[in-house]
């Protein structure tokens, strides 16, 4: 069983790409997905209002996002609270759910958006695969899905790795700049190597 992390910018094509591995045979788990997860947790909770108050949560108890985002992201220092309490609970559902799936699947790949990247942040990954395009095809693609503005995505860009630096991490490179053939073709040939 081999467990890889798929990196990749905004727009780059992880869930295009996460979608042909899972058509091989992979099992596919998304960091972000389970980030927003823990945050629904009881002793998560527990922690966040213990640090942050009651102020982030709306009338249900639920974690407000933004409220979470403002609390915690206004100094480094309060960022690191609010990552001593939910990076723990993520590698831990991460884990599970990497062993749930390796049960029935070969391989088990996790899509991962944000944060730091390498394999010592990433321990429970086999292999890092990047996903890389140009910042222009990026922009065009994350755009014309329509959720967000040039702004939003060219603001997003600046706080996320470069291309360069992820591909300096990653054991496989897929160039996601043309045909969805050329793209299925790496893809079935990163699989090969993680099956072999
Ligand atoms: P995000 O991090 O913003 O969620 P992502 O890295 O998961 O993005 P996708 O959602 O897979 O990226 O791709 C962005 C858009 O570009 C989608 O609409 C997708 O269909 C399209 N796309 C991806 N790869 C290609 C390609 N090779 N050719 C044409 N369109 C593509």
């Amino acid at each position: 069983m081999t467990t890889a992390a798929l990196i990749g910018g905004i727009g780059s094509g992880k869930s295009t790409i996460s979608s042909m591995f899972a058509q091989l045979g992979a099992g596919i788990i998304s960091l972000d997905t389970i980030g927003h997860y823990v945050l629904t947790m009881p002793e998560v909770k527990f922690d966040l209002a213990r640090t942050f108050g009651a102020g982030i949560f709306d009338e249900k108890g639920e974690v407000v996002r933004p409220r979470l985002a403002q609390a915690a992201f206004d100094t480094p220092e309060h960022t690191e609270w609010l990552n001593g309490i939910t990076h723990p609970a993520i590698m831990k559902e991460c884990r599970r759910r990497i062993k749930e799936l390796s049960q029935i699947h070969p391989v088990v790949l996790a899509e991962v958006t944000s944060g730091e990247i390498s394999h010592k942040t990433l321990p429970w990954a086999d292999v890092i695969v990047a996903v890389s395009a140009p910042e222009d095809m990026r922009i065009a693609r994350a755009v014309e899905r329509g959720e967000q503005t040039e702004a939003d995505v060219k603001a997003r860009i600046a706080l996320q790795l470069t291309d360069e630096e992820r591909e300096a991490v990653a054991d496989y490179v897929i160039h996601n700049d043309g045909s969805l053939e050329s793209t299925q073709a790496q893809v079935q040939e990163v699989w090969q190597a993680l099956t072999r």
